[in-house]
């Protein structure tokens, strides 16, 4: 298994691309920041969503069949699955049921997750994903790199090359009007000859037994409108109270994914209409272990706005796709060392611990103090890799010695004065690939401090 690093410095490998992917999530970011100032009682709303969500996991199992019989009264069929293999099957056996050849999805983050586009693929289904950004990428056959902005790592031109061999555009096009133009036609016939149209779920409201789902380009509503069968798959932790709590999550969500005001389209289902059917698949996939970890279960109350990803240096200049997982960046990094902590003990790590991500976290996580911990379990665990041990074992022992510390500093300092450059910058030395350290200063701050202490 290829760690963070190691995929970073290929995407860090084409430096124009890291400076412009750098730019452009910062945009959004600063975009973020004056529609959220806008709000005098942004904070408010913060700890308001934060506490509902306190509330929603505290008593979760309640909500659900809550919810569960309130949709089951509304004429909802309704499925529990407890991994991915089961959402999978759930979902199949539905379609199968329903003799689906052809299927239209709207951007899930759970059906990524559960990779159902390779196994229904697998039985013979043409599974189109609607979202734009989640359509290049499926044409290109990769994952997201971003969890609102799918394909936020490619250029214009990329799509453009994209567009030209799959959907036979002009060559060399590069329009972003043209290319949605084009997308726009080629989605269209799917969503007109789809048989069954599945969507992610933002929010499940256990009043109502209703599922609420925000897009911004209305894709959602024009499968699920189209289609004879609407599947709606959402994770445990999508429930919230009441309808009238919606209103806390929708304002903190569109401005904080993209500095929007408001999403485009925000659609409620709660019914299935006249001659149709409506499903809705709850799915737990590790869900209840991470509810079962004090320190970790408020990561639960993630809404998937994308604004750690967007302010987190690290995955601004590393890209979505380092990450390895379905949701990349700081909250990625949070859940997935539940899910497989061998596979991805070192994605706590991949992190500055600047504590941005908990300050643009719309309900307010802990992430930086997750990341933190995680570490510490990482390295109970053994799962620290080898030189990384003793380096760290080597600067405890020096630094719990102050004379030590004063003489190997006094060393160094001469060192990277005297010695040539290839000394301290060689293929040993990983972090100075990148980095430069300061000059020198001819004394440390203790002989400093000593010479000039009677001055004061
Ligand atoms: S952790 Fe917070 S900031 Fe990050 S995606 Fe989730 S809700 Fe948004």
């Amino acid at each position: 298994m290829m760690e963070h690093a190691q995929k970073a410095s290929r995407f860090i490998e084409n430096e124009s691309r890291t400076d412009w992917h750098d730019a452009s999530l910062w945009f959004i970011r600063t975009k973020r920041d004056r529609v959220a100032h806008n709000i005098p009682e942004w904070e408010q709303l913060r700890e308001l969503a934060s506490q509902i969500k306190d509330n929603v996991l505290a008593n979760l199992d309640a909500y659900l069949e809550q919810f569960e019989a309130q949709a089951l009264k509304n004429g909802v069929k309704v499925h529990w699955a407890a991994d991915a293999e089961a959402h999978n099957r759930i979902v199949h056996d539905i379609l199968a049921g329903h003799g689906v050849r052809r299927l239209v999805k709207s951007k899930s983050m759970l059906t990524e997750e559960c990779h159902l586009n390779e196994y229904l693929s697998r039985q013979g289904i043409e599974v189109v994903d609607t979202d734009l950004g989640e359509r290049i990428i499926q044409l290109r056959e990769e994952p997201p790199s971003h969890i609102v902005m799918p394909a936020i790592h490619l250029k214009k031109e990329e799509i453009g090359e994209l567009f030209y061999e799959k959907l036979h555009t002009e060559k060399g096009a590069t329009d972003p009007a043209y290319l949605t133009e084009a997308a726009r036609r080629h989605l269209r016939e799917k969503f007109v000859g789809a048989d069954a149209a599945i969507t992610g779920v933002n929010f499940a409201v256990a009043e109502t037994g209703g599922v609420v789902v925000c897009t911004n380009e209305g894709n959602a509503d024009m499968g699920v409108h189209l289609a004879p069968l609407q599947i709606h798959c959402m994770g445990i932790e999508k429930i919230i109270p009441r309808a009238a709590d919606l209103g806390v999550f929708t304002r903190l969500l569109a401005r904080s994914a993209t500095g929007q005001p408001v999403t485009i389209y925000t659609s409620h289902y709660h019914r299935p209409g006249p001659g149709r059917e409506m499903h809705i698949v709850i799915v737990d996939n590790g869900r209840s272990a991470q509810l079962g970890r004090p320190d970790f279960r408020n990561s639960l109350k993630c809404i998937r706005c994308g604004a750690c990803m967007n302010t987190c240096p690290v995955y601004r200049r590393s890209g979505g796709h380092s990450y390895g997982y379905t949701i990349p960046g700081p909250i990625g990094s949070i859940l997935t060392p539940g899910i497989d902590l061998k596979k991805y003990g070192d994605l706590p790590f991949a992190s500055s611990l600047c504590g941005s991500c908990s300050d643009v976290c719309p309900v307010r996580i802990d992430i930086h103090q997750q990341l933190y911990r995680w570490r510490q379990v990482v390295v109970k665990e053994g799962g620290l890799p080898l030189v990384k041990r003793l380096v760290l074992n080597g600067a405890a022992w020096m630094l719990s010695r102050p004379a030590v510390y004063g003489f190997f500093g006094k060393l160094m300092r001469k060192a990277m004065r005297r010695l040539p450059r290839r000394f301290l910058y060689n293929r040993f030395n990983e972090w100075g690939k990148g980095r430069e350290l300061p000059e020198p200063p001819r004394q440390s701050f203790n002989e400093w401090h000593k010479q000039n202490r009677s001055r004061s």
